[in-house]
C-alpha cells in the first residue's frame, strides 16, 4: 500500500516545496516508486523538477476536469520519481471546488485509484488552510510540518494542529503527524537554537532528528529544475534530505 504524506504549513516560505521536492527525490533514489503532487498554484515543485520534462495535464484537470491522475503524472529526470504538476489554473480551484458535492473528498477519491501504484505519494500544499489543503489532509495518511528556524516560527502552529485534529476526528481518522522538520537552520545563531528548543518543547519526539541547514545550494537547485540529489549530490543539503528520507521510511 502506498503512503500519502502531505507537506503542510499555512505559512509561506518555510521550506515546504524544498522539502517536498528533495524528500521525494531521495525516497525515489532509495528505490521507492514516488509521486510528488504539486498542489500550489505557484507551481514551484513543478518548475523545481522541470528538467527534461514535458507537461500535459495537471492537477486542476484531475480535480475539476475529470482527468485521470495516472495519465496526468509525468516521469521526471530522477529515476522512480513522477510528478503530478500544477498550473496557474489551480489558483481558481478553491472557488470552483467550494460548490461541488463532497468537496473535501475530491483528491482522496482521485488518489484511491493510484495509491497502490506508488510506494510514496507526497503532496506539496499551498500556503493556506483552504479547501485544497483540506483535500490534502483528507487524502493523506500523515503529514510533515516544516518549521523555519526563524523568529515567529511557532506562530499559527496551534491553528494548524487544531485543523489536523478536527480532520482526523471528523473526516480521516487515520491522519497523524509523521514529524516536525526544522528547516533553514543555522547552528551559529542563537535564534535557530532557541527555536529548535521551543519546537522540541511543544512537539517532543515528533520532531525529526534530522535538521535541514540553510545552504545556498538548496536555494539554487530549483532554478536548474533539479533536486539537490542531482544538482549537488555531495552537498550538506543533499546529505540532510537523504538522512530525512531514512527517518521517514523508519517512521511510517
Ligand atoms: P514554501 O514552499 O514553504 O513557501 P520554499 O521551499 O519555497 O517554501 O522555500 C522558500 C525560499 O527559501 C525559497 O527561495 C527556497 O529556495 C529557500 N529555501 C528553502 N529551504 C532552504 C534551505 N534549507 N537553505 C536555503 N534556502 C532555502
Ligand atoms: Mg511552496
Amino acid at each position: 500500500m502506498g503512503k500519502i504524506i502531505s507537506i503542510i504549513n499555512q505559512k509561506g516560505g518555510v521550506g515546504k516545496t524544498t522539502t517536498a521536492v528533495n524528500l521525494a527525490a531521495e525516497l525515489a533514489d532509495k528505490g521507492h516508486k514516488t509521486l510528488l503532487i504539486d498542489e500550489d498554484a505557484q507551481g514551484n515543485s513543478t518548475s523545481g523538477l522541470s528538467k527534461d520534462v514535458k507537461f500535459g495535464k495537471d492537477l486542476y484537470d484531475v480535480l475539476l476536469d475529470d482527468a485521470d491522475a495516472k495519465e496526468a503524472a509525468v516521469k521526471t529526470a530522477v529515476k522512480k520519481l513522477w510528478l503530478l504538476p500544477s498550473s496557474i489554473d489551480l489558483a481558481g480551484a478553491e472557488i470552483e471546488i467550494a460548490g461541488l458535492p463532497e468537496r473535501e473528498f475530491l483528491l482522496r477519491k482521485k488518489l484511491a485509484a493510484i495509491k497502490d501504484s506508488y510506494d510514496y505519494i507526497l503532496i506539496d500544499c499551498p500556503p493556506s488552510l483552504g479547501l485544497l489543503t483540506l483535500n490534502a489532509l483528507v487524502a493523506s495518511d500523515s503529514i510533515i510540518i516544516p518549521i523555519q528556524a526563524e523568529f515567529y516560527a511557532l506562530e499559527g502552529l496551534s491553528q494548524l494542529v487544531k485543523t489536523v485534529q478536527v480532520v482526523s476526528r471528523k473526516l480521516n481518522p487515520s491522519l497523524h503527524i509523521l514529524g516536525i522538520l526544522l528547516t533553514m537552520f543555522d547552528g551559529r545563531t542563537n535564534l535557530s537554537l532557541q527555536v529548535a528548543e521551543e519546537v522540541k518543547k511543544y512537539f517532543g519526539s515528533k520532531v525529526f532528528r534530522t535538521v535541514i541547514p540553510r545552504t545556498v545550494k538548496l536555494s539554487e537547485a530549483p532554478s536548474f529544475g533539479e533536486p539537490i540529489l542531482t544538482y549537488a549530490p555531495k552537498s550538506k543539503g543533499a546529505e540532510a534530505y537523504k538522512k530525512l528520507s531514512r527517518e521517514v521510511v523508519r517512521r511510517d
